[in-house]
């Protein structure tokens, strides 16, 4: 099935030869994570409150401006970004972000557009994607379990993801999982999630729970360390370090016994700030220039305040020089509150 997918009037072409962003640390700004929307059709525990309050429509930039404003990254040498939200699929017409997007990769200038997606809206849209250039995508998954996934999502349904992963495999995409980790909820799923995962031929990450929102519960008793988590299950398989990166934080082990990749992204036992390639967009603009940070800087008013892109180069330029070393979550009792008030869901995860 596909969407009426309607054309974005095209923006400025990137000009990839100009200097790249380099942070104040030499770390050279190369990936872009950007939240589309901050809507969801699921209210997964550990991310969104139950009764979120989402914003007013004209506080979220449009496609055009979301398109612009990739646009003004590529052409600062930006070679991958990442489509997320919110639930990026549920935003109305974004198939047309996708194919405007897909003339960077096209020039070159641009290596992928990925996704991150909770897969409800998959069967609808995994050909578009491919036909838009999309070769591999996440989508987000705690289990396996139809009750505990509700439970979970608060209102998802599991059959409804699992036929968009069906969609997705046949379409061509490269899946990848992903498992947010949590005590005492879906510990005992971890090992058949693996041999699950490899057994269809898609890789699978293990997610530590981070401490981004309120979100009604306390966040200790959902934390559970990927140390703990990878000891077990080394008992029973096999795990053989990988040098292989996806270009994000994750550090993968190989399972001897499926053949297939395990991630673990660990911000809480391990830091992994000194190699951060990267920068996230919220979908009103908002350039986070670290996950784990409150400092921000608004790239809307530059966008709105012209039509050319000149002011919004400068503010990206003066955000990148004044990305941080690093984050310091931190979750214990003495530290009930969360580490940030922002929910994953508004900075994309
Ligand atoms: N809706 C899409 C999805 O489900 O993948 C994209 C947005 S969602 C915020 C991105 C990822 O962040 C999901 O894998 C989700 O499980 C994860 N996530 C959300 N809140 C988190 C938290 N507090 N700690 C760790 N991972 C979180």
């Amino acid at each position: 099935m596909n969407s009426p997918c309607t054309d974005l009037e095209p923006a400025a072409p990137a000009r990839a030869r100009v200097a790249p962003l380099v942070d104040p640390f030499g770390r050279k700004i190369s990936y872009i994570r950007v939240s589309v929307t901050d809507r969801c059709d699921f209210r997964c525990i550990y991310c969104m409150a139950e009764d979120m309050v989402f914003l007013p429509k004209r506080d979220v930039l449009t496609l055009e401006e979301l398109d612009r404003v990739c646009s003004a990254f590529v052409a600062r040498g930006t070679r991958k970004l990442r489509i997320t939200g919110g639930e990026p699929l549920v935003r109305r017409n974004i198939m047309s972000l996708f194919k405007a997007l897909s003339r960077h990769v096209g020039t070159g200038d641009l290596d992928e557009v990925t996704l991150t997606t909770n897969g409800s809206q998959l069967e609808t849209y995994a050909e578009e994607l491919v036909r838009y250039g999309v070769r591999r995508i996440n989508v987000s998954l705690d289990t396996r379990e139809r009750d505990k996934f509700r439970a979970i999502t608060r209102r998802g349904d599991l059959d409804r993801v699992m036929a968009g992963i069906d969609a997705a495999q046949k379409a061509g995409l490269r899946v990848k999982i992903n498992m947010v980790a949590l005590k005492g909820v879906n510990e005992r799923e971890i090992i058949p999630m693996i041999a699950w995962a490899h057994g269809r031929g898609m890789d699978l990450t293990l997610i530590e729970v981070m401490p981004l929102g309120a979100i009604n519960a306390e966040r200790i008793d959902q934390y559970l360390p990927l140390d703990k988590v990878r000891a077990e299950i080394a008992r029973h398989f096999r795990l053989r370090d990988l040098d292989y990166r996806s270009g994000g934080p994750a550090r993968y082990v190989e399972v001897e016994e499926t053949g297939g990749r395990l991630g673990f992204i660990t911000p809480l036992t391990h830091n992994f700030c000194e190699s951060c390639n990267r920068v996230r967009i919220t979908c009103t603009g908002t350039l986070y220039m670290c996950l784990g940070q409150e400092d921000c800087v608004d790239l809307r008013t530059p966008l709105r305040a012209a039509a050319n892109d000149e002011l919004l180069e400068a503010a990206i330029e003066a955000a990148i020089a004044r990305k941080p070393k690093g984050h310091d979550f931190v979750i214990d009792r003495a530290h009930a509150e969360p580490a940030l008030k922002r929910h994953m869901s508004v900075t994309g995860g």
